[in-house]
């Protein structure tokens, strides 16, 4: 059931980048991409933009000055050719990101729903100016074509800065875009790390800023941004969660078990949406957990390639070790209640279940297969719901019922800009069903969605 990597054309491609510039680039000494799958592996090499290069970048950058129906033309274009390139850019997701088959799939759907989008409302009004984009390695396609598109679609100038695990995905992105006739003026690649992301966010010839990707890094930027920009400078941020589910006691076993396994552990559990902490009401809490263990103990974790695979590999060694530490406290309290077998190489974590005792005790969202677990008596759901609001975040939630009235007392209570009920708390349609979260989890307007492009138009353009 492996696919065998050796007959796919870019099994062994090297594929080699540097920010690309409306202005010249000094050659640098490029470094290795790695492969989180496979150590032997490294996919190409990037040449990370310098100081000089986003002083360049901010330099060229200039509006995309036609009309809206000629951005909307070459945005449907860089749809088609990501649909035609299909092969590449899934080959570069694969091994530079570690996603697996189906992950990758979705990712390129998504990416290619988000520029026909926002090409289909494309608006007239008049561009904020230049926006740094700055996106995450979890879903290095489809937010950071989400992102720029957006920008794009409204003829605003784009610098962007793509996360340092996943450069080459972005390069080729930024091909296909200038390919299709989006101007180099128009778009620019610095491939950095933070300290190119934090020059980017802090200069005052950019006019605003789509951010996705921690708390921590958005406040620093909303700081940056306060310091140096206009005061009407838009930030747009999507953040982090530590996402919830219920599960009462009407549940639907067999379906509330799917949906935990798949909400906590696709992706390798790397996912903004994915479950951190469950909550199972405490009568039938026996049976569902030995229910639930005996599903993790089916879940096979290896090569991203195996169409049979379920969990693949984590993004690179720091993450492995943060996940590693974290599952290391649990069992050293004696707190770890389940743990699979973790491959040997790679940077792959097993799916673990760790005991707390409320949400309360997650200082942070682990960002892997980890889920953690709690139980609940009361027959009332609002001590639960209100332990699950004041963490701060609110990006999605799940519940699992067969009281129907309980859905409506725990939508008018919970803060979560997706709530998912009786299926897995996974995805997001562009269009009809945005994403995106509240307090700590993000500044709105969901992406995808019918106020997010607003925020990339000048606020007293006509509409
Ligand atoms: P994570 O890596 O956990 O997704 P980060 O917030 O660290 O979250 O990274 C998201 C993006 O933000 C990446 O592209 C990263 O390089 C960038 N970044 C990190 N630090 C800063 C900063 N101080 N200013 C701007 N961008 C940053």
């Amino acid at each position: 059931d492996a696919i065998d990597a050796a007959r796919t054309p870019y099994a062994t491609h090297q594929w080699q980048v540097a920010p690309i510039l409306a202005g010249t680039s000094a050659p640098k000494d490029p470094e290795p991409v790695t492969n989180p799958a496979d150590p032997a592996d490294s996919p190409g090499t990037v040449a990370w933009a310098s100081a000089a290069d986003v002083d360049t970048a901010l330099e060229a950058a200039k509006p995309w000055g036609v009309p809206a129906s000629e951005r909307a033309a070459v945005l449907n274009k860089v749809a088609d050719l990501y649909e035609e390139n299909f092969g590449e850019l899934f080959a570069i997701i694969h091994r530079e990101a570690g996603k697996m088959v189906f992950d990758a799939v979705a990712e390129l759907r998504e990416a290619v729903d988000f520029l026909r989008y926002y090409a289909a409302n494309a608006p007239e009004a008049t561009p904020v100016g230049t926006f740094t984009c700055i996106s995450p390695w979890n879903f290095p396609l489809a937010i950071f074509t989400g992102q720029i598109s957006a920008a794009l679609a409204a003829g605003n100038a784009v610098i962007s800065k793509p996360a340092e695990q996943t450069p080459l995905i972005s390069h080729l992105a930024v091909q296909l875009m200038h390919r299709a006739g989006v101007p180099k003026e128009a778009l620019q690649l610095l491939p950095g790390a933070g300290d190119v992301g934090a020059a980017l966010t802090s200069d005052s010839r950019v006019d605003g800023v789509a951010f996705t990707g921690s708390t921590d890094t958005a406040l620093k930027i909303r700081a940056a941004m306060a310091a140096n920009m206009a005061p009407g400078a838009p930030l747009i941020a999507e953040t982090g969660g530590l996402n919830a589910m219920i599960v009462d006691s009407t549940a639907l076993p067999e379906q509330a078990v799917q949906a935990i396994i798949e909400s906590a552990f696709q992706s390798a559990g790397q996912r903004c949406s994915a479950l951190r902490c469950l909550y199972v009401q405490e009568d039938i809490a026996g049976p569902f957990i030995e229910m639930l263990t005996g599903a993790m103990d089916a879940l096979s974790i290896g090569t991203p390639w195996s169409l049979s695979t379920d969990v693949g590999p984590v993004i690179d060694e720091e993450a492995r070790q943060g996940i590693a530490d974290h599952i290391q406290t649990a069992r050293a309290e004696g707190r770890l209640m389940h743990e699979l077998k973790t491959p040997n190489a790679g940077t792959f974590i097993a799916p673990s279940l760790i005991r707390v005792n409320g949400i309360g005790d997650m200082e942070r969202e682990i960002f892997g297969p980890v889920l953690h677990l709690a139980t609940f008596r009361s027959e009332n759901l609002d001590d639960v719901i209100d332990a699950i609001n004041a963490t701060g975040y609110g990006l999605t939630f799940g519940l699992q019922t067969r009281i129907d009235d309980r859905v409506q007392h725990v939508t008018d209570r919970i803060h979560a800009g997706n709530m998912y009920v009786n299926r897995n708390q996974i995805g997001a349609i562009v269009g009809s069903q945005p994403f995106g979260g509240e307090g700590l989890s993000g500044t709105g307007p969901k992406a995808g969605g019918p106020h997010y492009l607003a925020r990339f138009c000048r606020h007293d353009a006509p509409r």
